[in-house]
């Protein structure tokens, strides 16, 4: 009987692809360190030649290939034409050099820079590698490494993608990717995450692979299965299957296995795509993120501009649930009308409910707009306080919010204090929704918009789950309602540990909407309690992420792990 082997990395969205490998040829050896015979002179024109030559070639592929990938290339680009560099690499042609053997150098201290930097700046040494690749590449006259371009289509494996390969990928030959190297932030996730490429990444053994391998590629469980089984090619075609059907079967409400109902509602910034948002199955709104309609504004909205927008937002939604949050200004999403005085650190500082306390009429007109939209049709309209950090707080809202009309307010929980005292929180808000994106960032202190520290950003982190399980214990102590609005609802698994940690409804980007459906259709309230646990128990947001996956993963009775 014929075995297959796994390997196992971070898989990439929830594609899944048949195929062989294909790996990426091996790259330039190290040259020589042969002292040069040119001349320095002759070495540092050969030199700035090549790195300019590089800087026009990949700024070429980022134009033909647009979006995030132009960017990045652009970053790249910049690489090769850094004057620090240029003047480290002649330094090193003065002490006697060749070009090739100064530009590896040069290279290899700036990437050792970003590893010791680790993080997101460490995933970027590949970038580096790369364009150091790419000029000597250019100085010896060959083509510079790349993806090969057989004429059927293939599974690519490499240690890991560079933006100039990545970008320009012919989609219809490359079926997935799996590199061994690279984590989730690495370009290859965000890029092949944009494309919607199948991917496997940071994958232990990759690069034991060979040319004609056969794999299944599933970036759901992050396995990958060499030489399937018979049943295991079909089992993949069955999954692929009812895959494709959850994402295009017409939708119902969500639910757990055992029928428990998890309402599932949209994250909405403007009144745009509302009816994408009913097409696509949202039972409702849990977010109206209504500072996004005001980021233009020099002056505050008034109150009939704003309750044309309310009443346009409930419409969509007859006898369902449209939770308006309250402006949310400051740091990420600054208002001219209401953050008035510089700040050192605005992530800290006067935003969200604070400073709309600093100027209450703005808070009263909104309120008074929600209100009167609400009163004007069926829509079961439910406003929220951004920021939330004290009872005083909640208490505060929530009854400025009925003095004005609004029949039910609560807060968001995006801030740990918060977290904390849940179940006094609670006790003065008709119910809580979890704002992750936030409640991450405070609670590992990594600015969500600082590219160094994005590794901290990432929801799984036990800290983050178990202030999460604090407010879900307080909401069914209370009989009070938790939802999640942050991008963690949108992440399938995760979606499910939330339930099992006392989330009772979950708001997403609406095009996230049918895989976290198809996701809690597959366990009870039983299993989301004990995925739960374990995640609890993890001590990192990779390890919860692996033990809850793996919880969660069929086993097949004759796959066994390759251990290395
Ligand atoms: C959050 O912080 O998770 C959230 C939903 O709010 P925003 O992303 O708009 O800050
Ligand atoms: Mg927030």
């Amino acid at each position: 009987m014929t075995v297959s082997t796994t390997l196992v990395g971070i898989g990439i969205g929830r594609g899944l692809a048949v195929g062989p490998i294909l790996r990426m040829p091996d790259p330039l050896p190290e040259p020589s360190d042969a002292a040069s015979s040119q001349g320095t002179d002759a070495e540092k024109v050969r030199a700035a030649g090549a790195l300019a030559a590089t800087a026009a070639d990949i700024r070429l592929r980022g134009e033909r290939a647009g979006g995030a990938a132009q960017d990045v290339l652009e970053a790249q680009a910049f690489m090769a034409e850094d004057p620090t560099l240029k003047d480290d690499v002649n330094d090193r042609i003065d002490s006697g050099k060749t070009a090739e053997r100064a530009v590896f150098e040069a290279f290899v201290q700036f990437r050792d820079l970003l590893v010791s930097m680790g993080g997101y700046m460490g995933e970027r040494a590949t970038d580096l590698d790369d364009v150091s690749q790419r000029v000597r590449a250019n100085l010896q006259g060959v083509a510079a490494p790349g993806v090969p371009d057989p004429d059927y289509s293939f599974v690519l494996v490499a240690r890991d993608l560079a933006p100039a390969d990545t970008a320009l990928l012919d989609l219809d030959k490359v079926l997935a990717l799996i590199t061994s190297d690279g984590g989730p932030t690495s370009h290859t996730a965000i890029l092949a995450r944009e494309k919607s490429i199948v991917a496997v990444v940071g994958t232990k053994g990759a690069l034991s692979l060979e040319d004609g391998d056969t794999v299944i590629v599933d970036a759901s469980t992050g396995v990958v299965t060499v030489d399937p089984t018979d049943a295991e090619r079909a089992a993949s075609v069955t999954a692929l299957e009812s895959r494709a059907a959850a994402s295009t079967v017409p939708v119902g409400p969500g639910a757990l296995a055992d029928g428990t109902p998890i309402p599932l509602l949209a994250n909405l910034g403007s009144v745009d795509k509302l009816d994408d948002a009913v097409a696509k199955g949202a039972e409702g709104v849990g977010l109206f993120r209504t500072e996004f309609l005001f980021l233009d504004s020099e002056t505050a909205p008034t109150v009939a501009d704003q309750e044309a927008k309310y009443t346009a937002l409930f419409a969509a939604f007859p006898g369902k649930k449209v939770v308006v949050r309250a402006l949310d200004a400051g740091a990420d999403k600054p208002l001219s009308f209401l953050n008035d005085e510089p700040e050192e650190n605005p992530a800290l500082g006067l935003r969200g409910l604070r400073a709309l306390r600093a100027h209450e009429s703005i808070l009263r007109d909104q309120l008074t707009a929600v209100a009167n939209a609400a009163a004007a049709t069926t829509a079961d309209a439910w406003v929220m306080a951004p920021m939330v950090s004290t009872v005083e707080e909640a208490r505060y809202f929530v009854s400025l919010a009925k003095e004005l009309g609004v029949k039910t307010a609560g807060v968001m929980v995006e801030v740990p204090a918060a977290a904390l005292l849940a179940d006094r929180i609670l006790a003065e808000s008709d119910f809580a929704s979890i704002g992750t994106n936030d409640l991450t960032q405070y609670t590992l202190a990594a600015d969500r918009l600082l590219g160094s520290v994005a590794s901290f950003q990432d929801p799984w982190h036990p800290a983050v789950l178990r202030l999460v399980g604090e407010v879900g214990k307080a909401g069914a102590a209370l009989g009070k309602p938790v939802g999640i609005c942050g991008e963690a609802a949108a992440d399938p698994l995760l979606a499910v540990v939330l339930v099992g940690l006392g989330a009772t409804s979950l708001s997403m980007s609406p095009a996230a909407l049918a895989d976290v459906r198809a996701e809690l259709a597959r366990f009870t309230t039983a299993q989301t309690e004990e995925f739960a646990e374990l995640a609890l128990s993890a001590n990192s947001a990779v390890e919860a992420r692996a033990a809850v996956l793996s919880a969660a993963t069929p086993k097949h009775p004759n796959q066994h792990t390759e251990s290395e």
